[in-house]
């Protein structure tokens, strides 16, 4: 849908204005009129023939013409009255900024979708209700009650919070931040978090997209859909308030595994959403993306005044993960040639206390003209002698000659310059000037360097290789028998024989083995198998054998078998009374080999939730696991293994072979496409998955499939 009637309409109505001081319906007329708006503006209040000097209509039709934009601040009740006024005056947009619909409870939430209703028929899209409106600076358009006009800028913000949006609009203004557009989406009853980012990709205006979020509407869309957009501009999110529904009592390893949050992560990860945990953080993201060039890759240069804060500056690069450009000798050449003999010449370049312009000028122009360079940090202490004003403005100005080089040659890449001015009053008048030649001023090393990482973490994730998720030949009319029979009859979990046939039918070898009813079956189908065997405790009752003493490894002889079997028959019925124990599972051993995890959640906005992790029966103990959006590409899979402590122990550790490391990934993206494939199955792990040395086929020894229907 085209949005050009909200951001810039070319006339604008508003119900319920009012010449009251401190009403709503005052508060958006005087701030549409002190914003300078451009266009016709036609208050509706059926008891005012005037207001602020503008001729008041008694009702919409009345106006004579349609308005582009209709603002309504009536109460709850009236709104689907005045909803019917739009429809027939033939109004398509609307702004609700009335609170009292579904966040208030049931009456509220009727009158909501009785103006849904009206508005469907009517092809009239809503804004809110219950939101702080909406402002887009460059159109002088302050569609709200949030607070003066912010200054134009590049950063499009939406807000599912109003009260937010009211403190972000101030903030920004102490620090002159700028917006292309301002939207408060409130209670999102027609046009949702996702509309919005999709105006804001498409407006011109808008460099980059940032957000808070307490839901998302659709969660498959959103990933889909965000995805595209954030490989051309960067979206920001704060998100509160976890989903509660994925985080309900689960019984897969998994499912209590994933915290509520853990597919909103996996969901950013993939959509390259930069997710943020403040406003601050979410401003210095946000600014120097807008004010400045991307960095083509890791290396960042400091230049600084103090010596310790430099190091502050490097040891947080190297915290994070980045690295510390080494500089050509060509530079150092330069850099020798004009610093004092204290100065120290390498990254990070002191170029000492007593520093004025003229030093930071050349130390500037010479990194920024050095290959090996990506990003530059220019950090500044006041000391005595410190000129912050004309130290900024010697910033501006080398930072903008790029990328072209006074002798005429280009400079390019472009490059990105990030200042940090340490303190408060001495330099407030530097960072005045910074904030005005756009140079991202940020207040202090780390948080400088954590921006400089989540920008090249953006550019590294913008040129990913194409997402391809290879499909492997597998039996799914056999998968789909077995799920089909299980729904029909009201099973949800599906036991351990069948388990194993929907994992063979997808490609996994199991351990063989038979049930046994006595002693004597027992040894018997051992006897079959060949020593060592494993003896299990066969109870669709039964959801962890281990806890209940019901499984025996290594079993050598036929006495052995015979021995765990009586003591396994003899001990858990004791410990757990009430299962129905149908037998003892005996099993073929597998050769010693590492336990590892795979598994999958489904979650109610996101879908399926693959999981890896260390295996065995401490997995819930141990934590180390990770996580990701199905369905997987090999990349991602192998990236999972990557995430988890577990990775270096399965690489090889101190002369111990490693395993199979891409037979694992292999392993999470057949678990991947059956979840993807089988929308019915709710939860899965694998658990252990025992993995040998390369070239060894791993055995899904264990495995639990619960259903949905
Ligand atoms: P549960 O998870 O219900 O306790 P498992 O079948 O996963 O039962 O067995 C528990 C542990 O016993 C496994 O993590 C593994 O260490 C070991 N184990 C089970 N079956 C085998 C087998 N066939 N070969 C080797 N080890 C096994
Ligand atoms: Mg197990």
């Amino acid at each position: 849908m085209s949005f050009e009637r909200f951001f810039n309409p070319k006339s604008v109505a508003i119900v319920g204005a009012s010449r009251q001081k401190g009403k709503v319906g005052y508060e958006i007329l005087t701030n549409m009129i002190t914003a300078g708006y451009k266009g016709k503006i036609f208050p509706v209040n059926p008891k005012s023939d005037t207001v602020e000097g503008l001729k008041c209509y008694p009702d919409l039709k009345s106006i004579g013409e349609i308005p582009d934009l209709v603002i309504i601040v009536v109460p709850a009740k009236v709104v689907p009255a005045i909803m019917q006024q739009c429809a027939k005056a033939g109004a398509k947009s609307v702004i609700i900024i009335t609170a009292g619909f579904k966040e208030v409870g049931k009456e509220g939430k009727e009158l909501e979708e009785q103006i849904i209703q009206i508005a469907r028929v009517a092809g009239i899209r809503i804004i809110g209700p219950n939101c702080l409106g909406l402002i887009a600076p460059a159109n002088n358009l302050n569609a709200s009650f949030g607070g003066d006009l912010p200054a134009a800028g590049s950063i499009g913000y939406l807000s599912q919070s109003g009260a937010l949006m009211a403190a972000i609009l101030d903030m920004a203004k102490g620090q002159g931040i700028g917006f292309s557009k301002l939207v408060s989406i409130g209670n999102k009853a027609d046009i949702d978090e996702l509309d919005i980012i999709k105006a804001l990709a498409d407006d011109p205006d808008t460099k980059v997209i940032a957000g808070y979020l307490e839901s998302i509407t659709d969660g498959s869309s959103f990933v889909r859909e965000a995805e595209q957009i954030s490989h051309d501009k960067p979206i920001l999110l704060m998100k509160s308030g976890g989903t509660e529904a994925g985080a309900k009592a689960a019984s897969s390893h998994t499912g209590s595994l994933a915290g509520s949050e853990t597919a909103y992560e996996s969901a950013f990860a993939r959509a390259g959403i930069i997710r943020c945990d403040s406003i601050k953080q979410q401003f210095d993201y946000a600014e120097a993306i807008a004010l400045q060039p991307l960095p083509k890759g890791p290396n960042v240069a400091v230049v600084t005044n103090a010596g310790g804060v430099g190091i502050m500056a490097v040891d947080a690069i190297e915290r994070q993960g980045l690295a510390i450009a080494k500089l050509t000798d060509e530079t150092i050449k330069k850099l020798s040639a004009k610093l004092p003999p204290a100065a120290n010449l390498h990254n990070p370049i002191d170029i000492l206390g007593d520093a004025l312009a003229d030093r930071y000028e050349f130390a500037l122009d010479a990194v920024l003209d050095d290959p090996n360079v990506n990003t530059v940090l220019v950090l500044l202490t006041p000391q005595a002698m410190t000129e912050s004003a004309a130290i900024a403005e010697t910033v501006v100005k080398v930072a903008k000659q790029k990328p072209t080089r006074r002798d005429g040659a280009s400079r390019s890449p472009a490059k990105p310059v990030i200042a940090c001015f340490l303190g408060a009053g001495k330099i407030e008048k530097g960072k005045q000037i910074l904030q005005e030649g756009r140079i991202p001023q940020i207040d202090s090393p780390e948080s400088a360097v954590e921006t400089i990482k989540v920008l090249s973490d953006y550019v590294r994730w913008r040129s990913r290789p194409k997402r391809v998720v290879k499909l492997f030949p597998v039996n799914r009319r056999k998968v789909e028998n077995i799920i089909e029979r299980h729904l029909r009859q009201d099973i949800l979990e599906i036991g351990e024989t069948e388990s194993k046939e929907i994992l063979e039918a997808y490609g996994f070898v199991t351990p063989k083995g038979a049930i046994a009813t006595t002693a004597e079956q027992a040894a018997n189908i051992a006897e079959q198998l060949g020593y060592p065997v494993v003896l299990k405790i066969w109870s669709p009752d039964i959801l962890h054998k281990s806890d209940v003493g019901g499984v025996k490894v290594g079993l050598a002889s036929e006495q052995e078998v015979k021995d765990a079997f009586d003591l396994m028959m003899y001990r858990v019925p004791k410990k757990q009374p009430e299962a129905n124990i149908l037998g003892v599972l005996v099993q073929e051993m597998c050769s010693t080999g590492k336990e590892v995890i795979l598994g999958m959640n489904r979650d109610p906005h996101f879908g399926p939730l693959m999981m890896f992790g260390m295996g065995g029966i401490m997995v819930e103990v141990l934590k180390d696991v990770s996580f990701y959006l199905a369905p997987l590409t090999s990349e991602e899979a192998k990236q999972m293994l990557i995430n988890t402590r577990t990775y270096q122990m399965l690489k090889g550790v101190r002369g111990q072979e490693g395993v199979d490391i891409d037979a694992i990934a292999e392993g999470l993206q057949r678990v991947s496409q059956l979840v993807t494939e089988f929308p019915q199955i709710k939860e899965m792990d694998i658990n252990p998955y025992m993995v040998g040395p390369k070239g060894t086929t791993p055995v899904a020894v264990d495995a639990r499939i619960g259903l949905e229907k």
